[in-house]
């Protein structure tokens, strides 16, 4: 099982479904289906600025489909498959940068990248997200310091729903590059990413146990202030979530005790989904995890390639079926200085409804100066919760109180929420968690003045 934590859930390769009154573009959760009425899937820029123009109506777009709350589609329109552009453009090994085709996923890019010993710099815990993908939802990862992927950016080539292409950067046209960081398909097609790499290192593991109202003091001085911890994060176990425990992995010169330089693909993880299963449907799940799984998943101090760790498969998350119930997730941001009030406040919640929580991750981002829709504006901690919902409407709905429950408790600590997720939020939570949005309906008029580049988040937002 990933020692990532377990923050997600499972590989997203589906293809449109055929049906009687058009294509049912899914993502991985098998929750909010979008009913499109055109799919294509470009090879390169050309093909996404004929599509453009040859489509009067809105448009979304969709990279490895792991959002999950039809963030990749819009009823009725036209959806832009960004998979099949994964192509190498360029890499400078010496200036340690890289041009890539936005549909390509990150465990491709380190298939390039590793031969050079270069690392992408800023990703999430798990390989199988496209480049776009990353960029327009401004993800981030476990890296220490880094914060959100923009940081990484150099440039974008954007298509604009014209099917005119524009290059973006810091110094050309900065609005549209700003907007287009998290900008989930808003302004136009991302069709290239130029990105700045790291070096491939060796990392050592190390393990620390924290109670919640130390692990801020100690993240600032072991971990933050630390030029060799590359990556970190803390786990908050159910069913109280009381205690912080402190994983990171840095930089070292001791040679590796896990030779494989990237985890191979295809593999079948039959061991992780079955702990998975037991920890979420046997009676004493919880102690399961507490006693078994987390001291054998944390056992030792590995010595492993940096690219190893960055090129983890959701594949081992993904349970045998979807049907009844599936496997999501959330996250919540709030100022490094509420950590264990929010903390606190946000066990209360799960417990109140009943939440079936696995798993938080906690990590840390600083101020993003990029990013319209920053949702770091300042220096946070993150929430990132791994739960398990039925897909009833009934517990659907059960799901969407506790959400807003929590969007509340993160606005009442001057937090906010991540937009990848299921829509459960209230037109006025959106507005309150992204005071912003003003500056980005400003920038979309700017660069796609009739509104076709949209989405089913957009849409309920917007
Ligand atoms: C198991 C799992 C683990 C995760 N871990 C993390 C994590 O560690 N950190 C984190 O931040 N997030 C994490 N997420 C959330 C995930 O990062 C986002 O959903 C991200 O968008 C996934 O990339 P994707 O290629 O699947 O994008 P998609 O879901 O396909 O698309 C996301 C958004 O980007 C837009 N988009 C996609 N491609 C383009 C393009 N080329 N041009 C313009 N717009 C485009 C889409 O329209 C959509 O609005 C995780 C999700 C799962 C399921």
């Amino acid at each position: 099982m990933a020692a990532a934590g377990l923050v997600g859930a499972g590989a997203a390769g589906q293809r449109p479904a055929h049906s009687a009154s058009g294509l049912l573009v899914e993502n991985v959760t098998r929750l909010y289906p979008v009913r499109v009425a055109k799919v294509v899937a470009p090879a390169s820029v050309q093909d996404v600025v004929q599509a453009l123009q040859h489509w009067p109506g809105p448009v979304a777009i969709g990279g490895a489909r792991y959002s999950m709350g039809g963030q990749i589609g819009v009823e009725g329109g036209l959806h832009i498959d960004m998979r099949a552009m994964n192509a190498l453009v360029w890499l400078d090994a010496k200036a340690r940068t890289v041009r890539v085709q936005a549909g390509m996923c990150w465990r491709d890019l380190q298939d390039h990248l590793d031969p050079h010993d270069l690392a992408v710099r800023t990703m999430q815990s798990y390989a199988n997200f496209t480049v776009g993908g990353s960029v327009s939802v401004n993800v981030h990862g476990r890296y220490v310091g880094h914060g959100p992927i923009g940081a990484s950016v150099r440039a974008l080539q954007i298509v604009l729903a014209s099917g005119e292409v524009r290059e973006a950067c810091r110094q050309q046209h900065p609005d549209l590059f700003r907007a287009a960081l998290g900008g989930y398909g808003g302004l136009g097609v991302v069709t290239e990413v130029e990105l700045d790499l790291d070096a491939n290192t060796p990392m050592e593991r190390s393990v620390v146990h924290a109670a919640l109202d130390d692990y801020p003091g100690f993240f600032a001085a072991k971990v933050r202030r630390n030029p060799q911890a590359v990556m970190h994060n803390a786990d908050l176990l159910p069913p109280l979530f009381d205690r912080a425990t402190a994983v990171t992995w840095s930089s070292t010169d001791k040679p590796v005790t896990v030779p494989e330089r990237l985890v191979p693909r295809g593999q079948g993880y039959g061991l992780d989904k079955t702990v998975i299963w037991a920890m979420t449907e046997l009676p004493g799940g919880h102690q399961l995890q507490h006693k078994v799984v987390r001291p054998a998943l944390l056992r030792g101090q590995p010595v492993v390639w940096r690219n190893r760790e960055a090129s983890l498969d959701a594949a081992s998350l993904e349970p045998a079926s979807r049907a009844q119930s599936t496997y999501v997730l959330q996250e919540y941001f709030a100022p490094v200085a509420q950590f264990a009030a929010f903390t606190r406040g946000l066990a209360r919640v799960l417990q109140q409804h009943g939440a079936q929580v696995l798993n938080i991750s906690v990590r840390h981002a600083p101020p993003d100066p990029d990013a319209v829709m920053a949702w770091a504006r300042e220096e946070v901690f993150s929430w990132v919760l791994y739960y398990k919902q039925g897909t009833s409407p009934e517990a659907q709905a059960a799901v969407g109180r506790w959400t807003r429950a929590l969007i509340d408790l993160a606005l009442s600590h001057g937090g906010t929420y991540y937009l990848p997720y299921q829509r459960h939020a209230t037109p006025a939570q959106f507005a309150a968690a992204y005071p912003q949005a003003d500056r980005f309906r400003a920038a979309k008029a700017v660069w796609d003045p009739q509104g076709r580049m949209t989405n089913m988040l957009w849409k309920q937002y917007l």
